[in-house]
Parts: structure tokens; C-alpha cells; sequence
């Protein structure tokens, strides 16, 4: 496994280039009528484009290997196979370690619960992923590190929008920041996500709603949070703050939020608060997998609650289905058996509170992927904004992601 060499053309590539480059930057191989469906090109200017690329030795073209009616096609891929991802999520549900492929393939998933905030669990981790994958650090190729709150890519300095907020703790691992400590471990580029975006971007690439261009992906374990992917890109919004549907005003007199607001959503309907409203109402304490092992046995009082859950959360999804007329809603799937309970109280209030028409042509459902929505959405934002091409090129572009309110 290796880097692919620097094709020195970064400073002339065309669009079509570009666009060339991504389509093939899974690694698999890829014949030039697939490549033009793909980008929606003429098949003169993606023969241009191949044609260059192979002259700076970027792109490979191989001997005919399928035997398809007519005349056999011949494929193309990069010279060099992409390198690895390492991914990293510390987040308040725990830490998740794992080697991706660019294409989405997990190689070695590792799950802990040990303190987030504090780099030896999340490096022990991330050794056992890799030693589980069977590679070592020099087959990384980039890491992608997600946590609750922007951040940029390792050892850029940048600003600190969200100075002082409790998202300090898990961006601040030991009071350095996160990045640089995965950085320097793997002595690699580091680029920082969203956790939950990179849940959305996960179920929306590989998931139930791969189909569907315009999905809303409901993050719930921590917090009330959603994700926006159009055309299989995140979509931050002006602000990086896109798709924060738990700080949507519900009460003039409620609590002041951390946002700086007053009232917002998520103060009284998110599964934090559920998990208490149920401990106060049963005399004794619920976790999320009380939640999942509830709602697959069929207990009624609990899947009344997820359900009630749900409705409150299709209220005000119902308004963002009027205007934003998405083709899919994913429930966050790492609730297991409840997040269909929740889907279903969502479906219910869309059907009641939106137009019809506008109700009826929305998917909603559970995701599919669980805790491998992350590592699957990690590959998914490496290809759609093309971060190898940054790494090999050098960039020291600063990179900014998602929102950062929960
Ligand atoms: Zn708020």
C-alpha cells in the first residue's frame, strides 16, 4: 500500500480533470462510458481528460477484461491504489476506531467506552484498529476525526469559534487539540468532522436512502441534531451550522440554551431528556439500550414514550419537509430497534402536519448502518470533496467542517 505519486498537474487540471480524478478516486476501475454516465460528460471530453491524465502518468489504462456484447470495454483507475483512512469518533456516546478503504469497505471497526477526552484510550484504540486491519501506520493515507464541533485540519492554525463552549472537552484531549494528537501519532494529515455529519453523510451514501439526493439524516444518542447531505455532499449551510434542529425556538419562557437563545427544542425533546422522563416515571434509570431492547420486545409503555418521541420530533420535521421538500428522512440507526418506533411517530406527524402531496413523497425510515455510519460517511467525505487530492498536493488549505451547537 503506498501513496499515489504527486501528478505534478495540479496547477493545470481542467474541470473535467477534476471531476475524472473523483470518479475514480475509489480506486476501482472504471471504463469510459461508466466514467461519462457518472459525471454526466460527452465521451470526446472524458477521452480528452483520460488521454492527459495517462500522459502525466496519473491514470492507468488496462487491457480489456470484460466480455460485454460488442466490443469489449476497457478500463481505467489511478496508477496507484488511494492509501487507507483511519478514523477516529470521540464523542459523549463513547469512541469508535476504524481502517476504511476509499470506497467505504471497513477493514477493522473497534468500539470503547473509555473517557473520550483523554488521547491514550482513543490512540489504544486506533492501534487496535490498524493491528486488526492488519496495517501499520504507514499505510494511512489521511485520518478523519470526528467530534462534536468544527475543528481543521491538523496543525493549521484556525479560529476558535466555539471558544470557551462545553465542546471544548472533546475537541481538547489532554489541553491539546485533538487533531494533533492523531496527527502526530499516525504522522499523518488529519482532517475533522462533525460526528453526526459524518453519520448523515454515511446513511446517505451507503445506507437506506442511497437513492434518494436530498436526505435529512436525525442524529438523537446525544443531543437533538440533524445532517444535511444534497447530491452526496454536506450541505454546512453559510454558518456551518446546517440542519441544527435542536436549537429551533418551541418556548418563549423556557431555559436559556448554550446557543445564547432561549427555549430551543432540544431542551425538551431529545432522548437525554426522554431517558430521565422515564427514570422519574419508573423509579429507576434507562440507557439507550434499555430503549433498543424495549422496543424489540414489544414493551407498550416504552414504545408509547419512543413513539410520543417521534411525533414530537415529525412536528417539527414536518416544517422542514414544506420547505426544503427533501426526498428522505434517516433516523439515527445507533438506537437500534427504538429508531423504527421513533421513524414511525415521525412518518405519523409528517402525514398529519404537512401538505399531502409534499407528506407523501418523503421517504422516512431508520437508518441501516449503525455505529458504521461513520466510518462508511468518513469515505463518503473523502471522495466528495476530495481530501486525498489535498493530502498529495500538499494543500494547506484550512478546512472547516459542520456544525458544532448540541
Ligand atoms: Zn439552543
Amino acid at each position: 500500500m503506498s501513496t499515489t505519486a504527486d501528478p505534478g498537474l495540479d496547477s493545470g487540471l481542467t474541470g473535467t480533470e477534476r471531476a475524472v480524478l473523483r470518479a475514480l478516486s475509489d480506486g476501482q476501475r472504471r471504463t469510459v462510458a461508466e466514467v461519462c454516465a457518472e459525471l454526466s460528460a460527452a465521451r470526446s471530453s472524458v477521452v480528452h481528460a483520460l488521454n492527459r491524465l495517462r500522459a502525466a502518468g496519473v491514470v492507468v489504462e488496462h487491457p480489456s477484461q470484460r466480455s460485454a456484447r460488442g466490443r469489449p470495454a476497457r478500463g481505467w483507475s489511478l496508477t496507484a491504489s488511494p492509501g487507507l483512512l483511519a478514523v477516529v469518533v470521540a464523542a459523549a456516546h463513547g469512541l469508535l476506531a476504524g481502517v476504511v478503504r476509499p470506497d467505504g469497505e471497513i477493514l477493522a471497526a473497534v468500539h470503547g467506552t473509555t473517557d473520550v477526552t483523554a488521547p491514550t484510550g482513543a490512540l489504544a484504540l486506533l492501534d487496535r484498529a490498524t493491528a486488526q486491519a492488519e496495517v501499520t501506520h504507514r499505510d494511512i493515507e489521511l485520518a478523519v476525526l470526528g467530534l462534536p464541533g468544527p475543528s481543521l485540519f491538523a496543525r493549521t492554525p484556525g479560529p476558535d469559534s466555539l471558544g470557551g463552549s462545553h465542546l471544548r472537552r472533546f475537541r481538547e484531549w489532554d489541553g491539546r487539540p485533538a487533531a494533533d494528537v492523531v496527527g502526530e501519532h499516525l504522522d499523518r494529515p488529519v482532517f475533522c468532522e462533525n460526528d453526526a455529519n459524518l453519520a448523515a453523510l454515511g446513511e446517505a451514501v451507503y445506507g437506506n436512502a442511497a437513492d434518494a439526493a436530498t436526505v435529512l439524516h436525525v442524529s438523537l444518542t446525544h443531543g437533538t441534531g440533524a445532517g444535511l447531505v444534497i447530491g452526496g455532499k454536506l450541505h454546512r449551510g453559510g454558518s456551518r451550522l446546517a440542519g441544527e434542529i435542536g436549537h429551533l425556538h418551541v418556548d418563549d419562557g423556557g431555559q436559556l440554551c448554550e446557543c445564547g437563545a432561549r427555549g430551543c427544542f432540544w431542551q425538551t425533546t431529545s432522548i437525554p431528556a426522554l431517558l430521565d422522563e422515564l427514570a422519574m416515571a419508573h423509579g429507576r434509570t434507562f440507557s439507550v439500550s434499555d430503549l433498543d431492547a424495549a422496543a424489540a420486545s414489544g414493551e407498550l409503555e416504552i414504545i408509547r414514550a419512543l413513539s410520543g418521541f417521534g411525533r414530537s420530533l415529525g412536528r417539527r420535521i414536518a416544517d422542514f419537509v414544506v420547505f426544503f421538500d427533501p426526498q428522505a428522512i434517516v433516523v439515527d440507526s445507533t438506537l437500534g430497534a427504538a429508531s423504527h418506533v421513533i421513524a414511525d411517530g415521525i412518518r405519523a406527524a409528517v402525514d398529519q402536519y404537512a401538505p399531502p402531496q409534499l407528506a407523501a413523497s418523503v421517504q422516512i425510515s431508520s437508518g441501516s448502518l449503525g455505529v458504521s455510519a461513520h466510518l462508511k460517511g468518513a469515505a463518503a467525505l473523502v471522495r466528495s470533496e476530495n481530501l486525498l487530492d489535498d493530502v498529495r498536493h500538499g494543500s494547506s488549505t484550512l478546512h472547516l467542517s459542520g456544525a458544532g451547537l448540541r
